[in-house]
């Protein structure tokens, strides 16, 4: 198809994920066609830094011939096979290996789904489950952070704690909880220390489970650093004492690790940066570089113990799906994490990281740049309209939106967020000199809106 028809089917025919859907018909499509390195290019043959590695997850960039040899050899070899009911396959044994071996704290088992959403959603039945299995079923009610993002699904969209996702779904359901988030830029009070908010958080927390009754709250899912929320980086200390909370009431931590897992923080794990010390962590995005949808649920000892005699007792443990370790996504999985290995891709995030954290910092002296913040190779910029008082423009402007678009014309892709936050996630395989030109295409963006504005 020529570019023109290709544009008129996709409004003819795409219901978009994510999208404005009237005003998608007037803007159109930006139709990817090929991916090179950290670029991917469209139909005119004009290159985008991909600032965002798609969406969070194409760490190896968008052309790894590695990844792609390890999903036409399984093709080949065995294309389809499942893990229901005793069966088994190698790419999936494999893979479950690996992940347990990389684990950031002692765990059981692995289990695979396709998605994020998939993993947390099957996390919250793994819970429920195992409640049930210990003889407290009243222990049921889920804990997550204002601006949390765990998926969409009914139970995941309900963790989830951004308004898009709730409004007119009839979500959240019931039984699952917000607490606060841990903004220091926007929530500390005047004067407040990081560790004193990190504190204040804790006890905010631990005033929640005592309200609804222990023995009514079952987990905390918490990100170790919060991606679509608008990369919140918590405080040092803020897992130390939130994880004092949760131990005292017997409250299970899950990470998850859908972002930060693999590098993306500077440590292999979100966990690893931030001292937590998850029961259940779930990955994806990255376990596959985004090439294959594949996604895992790590489990520990004394999960894995009430969900093995729970199902002994009911018979089967009643959950799986037809593509849970497809043996195609999980060679490719499997490869993956064979090449972070091999190629050191931690030291890459060590030293590229350092220099886009520099550089973000730098911008922090631009007249629209209130606080720039990030770990490792994901980052943020919250514009503002006041730096002194850190007033935030009216978000009926869009003004991040609109630096976003600019940045896009000139040849960047990135997001904007709630609170005029702009993210930054490239690939994990960016060199220093394309971070340069990440952050050069992007400041010319910045400058320009910073003009039109006045
Ligand atoms: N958890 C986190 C932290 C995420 O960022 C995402 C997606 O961006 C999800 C879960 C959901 O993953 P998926 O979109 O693969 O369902």
């Amino acid at each position: 198809m020529t570019s023109n028809t290709l544009r008129d089917a996709d409004l003819s025919y795409v219901l978009h994920p994510y999208t404005n859907l009237v005003a998608h018909e007037t803007k159109g499509p930006l139709i990817a066609v090929r991916g090179e390195g950290v670029r991917i290019f469209d139909e005119k043959g004009q290159d985008y830094i991909e600032g965002m590695a798609g969406l969070w997850c194409a760490s190896l960039g968008f052309n790894e011939p590695r990844l792609v040899e390890a999903a036409t050899r399984q093709m080949q070899t065995l294309p389809f096979a499942h893990m229901f009911n005793h069966k088994s396959h190698g790419p999936g044994i494999e893979l479950a290996q690996a992940l347990i071996e990389r684990a950031p704290v002692p765990m059981a088992r692995a289990f695979f789904a396709n998605s994020g959403s998939e993993a947390n959603d099957t996390a919250i039945k793994m819970i429920w489950y195992m409640n049930n299995a210990l003889g407290r079923p009243e222990k049921k009610k889920l804990i997550a952070r204002k601006r949390a993002y765990h998926g969409v699904t009914v139970a995941t969209a309900s963790l989830t704690s951004l308004p898009a996702n709730h409004r007119d779904f009839d979500l959240p359901i019931d039984r699952i909880l917000h607490t606060a988030c841990p903004h220091y830029y926007r929530e500390a009070q005047p004067g407040e220390s990081e560790d004193a908010f990190a504190r204040r958080l804790a006890a905010e927390l631990e005033e929640m489970i005592l309200a609804e009754g222990p023995e009514t709250v079952a987990a905390f899912f918490a990100e170790p650093v919060m991606g679509a929320g608008g990369v919140i980086v918590p405080p040092e200390t803020y897992f130390q004492h939130i994880q004092a909370v949760l131990q005292k009431y017997d409250v299970l931590l899950v990470a998850d690790e859908v972002i930060c897992g693999f590098g993306r923080t500077g440590r292999y794990w979100g966990s690893q940066t931030f001292d937590m010390k998850p029961d259940i962590l779930t990955c994806a995005k990255a376990l596959s570089s985004a090439y294959l949808p594949i996604s895992a649920v790590l489990v520990n000892e004394r999960v894995y113990e009430a969900l093995k005699s729970n199902s002994g007792k009911i018979g089967t443990f009643g959950h799986g799906y037809t593509y849970s370790a497809h043996p195609v996504a999980a060679a490719v999985a499997l490869e993956t994490v064979r090449l972070y290995d091999e190629r050191d891709i931690l030291g890459n995030v060590a030293t590229s990281g350092a220099r886009m954290q520099a550089r973000l910092q730098a911008l922090t002296a631009h007249p629209l740049v209130g606080q720039a913040r990030g770990v490792g190779l994901i980052g943020a910029l919250e514009l503002v309209e006041d730096k002194a008082t850190k007033r935030a423009f009216d978000p009926a402007r869009a003004v991040a939106p609109k630096v976003v678009e600019r940045a896009q014309d000139h040849g960047v892709i990135l997001r904007a967020m709630a609170g005029d936050a702009i993210a930054f996630s490239p690939p994990l395989i960016i060199s220093e000199a394309e971070v340069d030109e990440m952050i050069d295409r992007f400041t010319r963006a910045l400058d320009e809106v910073t003009a039109d504005l006045g």
